[in-house]
């Protein structure tokens, strides 16, 4: 099997966070990639919390985490909440259960690590050495050579001892990264590395591999930034008499100016960009798209079609940029997308008080008629507002070109026609849709009787909305008619027709 190729057989992948912090938009497109591989070759998407820093881990952040990828629509197979023949899925719960420690226990056996007890001093000494010359810092194996009688006395005297990983002398290390191609590492610049520390504590190269291992864990997809970690792993994963799985090693998020995407940028995670008004889809949509194309290079995707046509082989090895602008037309599109109903729900919590005083068949108008317009949700309720909002006619500005006889003519037109219009019936999008067509009638019946007087199209609908609206742009005509509805427009007629023969 060529790794990436078309459909290897059913995957087992996992996103693998650390509850430290909120759901950052870089981990998200790991988790989604993780997610779209496994959903595309029918395999298994795990959720592995990896809470091992007890400092800075938190069931707040494991539990806000885990609420971002639902929402985004991103649910494992196995993992918290949802268990799984592989669990406990939580490392310290792991820890607890001594899956690390016998793991190293049996590297010890075997004599693939070995107790190390050079206290922290001597460490921050040796790293300063090493900087100092030049080089990258690495453990000098002072404890490698110790005899077996010296740790037996050291460790009965309750010496606090860390357990340290022996790397194999002049060993060349090939990761064949799916994404970056094979990628060579020398062992001897790795330094023999800590697994277990004096606490009891996994380290993250060792847990990882532990736990890849017990999980069966078939590609690991994840950021370039763990790259070299994977030149320990692999090796880790040999002194453990397992085959390492395939490795995928995507490109990092950056900003505009090509540093780490980060808080300068604006928004980095997922809860702010969902209190922004963005959609999950459209965010899934955009993360996706960011290192990745399908063949036919469609730009809007739902995630079941993500699914069918992820490929790891097609994730671009370039960084990716993030470009607001193309998130926000994506946002845009996904919101066209939303079924009537599905709209009017989203957008209760962004409306404030842009609903008061308007009948529910108003805002349901109103609502149809921002939906093509909205950028994210957040706008819509100063588009609500500015829908029902009219400026004041002012001849020194926009509304001067209606103060003629001809645009009098046209209000004069209108008015005869205006009972036609219904009032806004309710939220029923069948009735929304009624209201819209009568009000297209409407529009096309005045179009006629201009026409018979020589007033262009465009005279007549740019005289309206200036009536209407007191500007030159904003909603369609169709909306703004059953949306203000008889009474607001006849008023609104009316004083324009006064304006205009002024
Ligand atoms: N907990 C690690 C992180 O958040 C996971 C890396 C990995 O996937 O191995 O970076």
């Amino acid at each position: 099997m060529t790794p990436g190729n078309h459909v290897p057989g059913p995957a087992r992948v996992r996103f693998a966070p650390s509850p430290t912090g909120a759901l950052h938009v870089g981990s998200a497109r790991t988790a989604l990639y993780n997610y779209l591989f496994a959903r595309h070759t029918g395999g298994v998407f795990i959720l592995r919390v990896e809470d091992t820093d007890v400092a800075r881990s938190s069931r707040e952040f494991e539990q806000s985490i885990m609420d971002d990828l639902l929402w985004l629509g991103l649910g494992w197979d196995e993992g918290p909440e949802r268990g799984g023949g592989a669990g406990p899925y939580r490392q310290s719960e792991r820890s607890a259960a001594g899956v690390y420690r016998d793991a190293a226990k049996r590297l010890l056996q075997e004599n693939k690590a070995y107790h190390c007890f050079c206290p922290q001093e001597r460490l921050e000494e040796l790293k300063q050495d090493c900087l100092d010359r030049g080089e990258m810092p690495r453990y000098d194996r002072r404890c490698a050579l110790l005899s077996e009688d010296e740790i037996g006395s050291r460790m009965a005297a309750g010496e606090p001892a860390a357990i340290r990983f022996k790397v194999p002398a002049g060993r060349k290390i090939t990761v064949a990264d799916i994404i970056h191609g094979p990628t060579g590492f020398e062992s001897d610049m790795l330094g023999d590395f800590i697994i277990l520390r004096s606490g009891g504590g996994a380290s993250y190269n060792f847990a990882v591999v532990v736990d890849d291992i017990g999980m069966e864990i078939t590609h690991v997809i994840r950021g370039e930034d763990h790259l070299t970690n994977t030149a320990r792993q692999i090796l880790v994963f040999e002194a453990l008499g397992n085959e390492p799985p395939a490795f995928a090693h995507h490109s990092l998020i950056m900003g505009p100016d090509g540093g780490k995407l980060s808080k300068r940028h604006g928004a980095t995670s997922v809860g702010e960009f969902r209190s922004m008004g963005y959609l999950p889809g459209a965010i899934v949509n955009y993360l996706a798209l960011l290192s990745w194309s399908p063949e036919g290079g469609e730009e809007k995707l739902p995630l079941e079609e993500m699914e069918r046509q992820f490929e790891l082989m097609r994730v671009a090895r370039s960084p990716a940029i993030f470009d607001i602008a193309k998130l926000n037309w994506l946002n845009g599109l996904h919101i066209r997308d939303m079924s009537r109903k599905d709209f009017h729900e989203a957008i209760q919590s962004f409306l404030g008080d842009a609903a008061a005083r308007k009948s529910a068949g108003q805002l349901a108008v109103a609502e149809a008629a921002i939906q093509t317009a909205l950028v994210t949700l957040e706008d819509a309720g100063s588009l609500v507002e500015s829908f029902f909002h009219a400026e004041p006619l002012d001849p020194a500005g926009e509304a001067a070109e209606i103060r003629n006889s001809e645009a009098g003519r046209v209000l004069e037109l209108a008015l005869e026609q205006i009972d036609a219009i219904k009032p806004a019936a309710g939220l029923d999008p069948a009735a929304v849709d009624r209201e819209l067509d009568e009000a297209k009638n409407l529009l096309g019946a005045l179009k006629s009787a201009c026409r018979e007087e020589n007033i262009p199209p465009k005279r007549l609908f740019r005289t309206l909305r200036i009536a209407l609206t007191g500007k030159t742009s904003g909603p369609e005509l169709v909306y703004l008619l059953p949306g203000l509805g008889r009474e607001t427009v006849r008023e609104r007629l009316e004083a324009a027709r006064r304006f205009a023969a002024a």
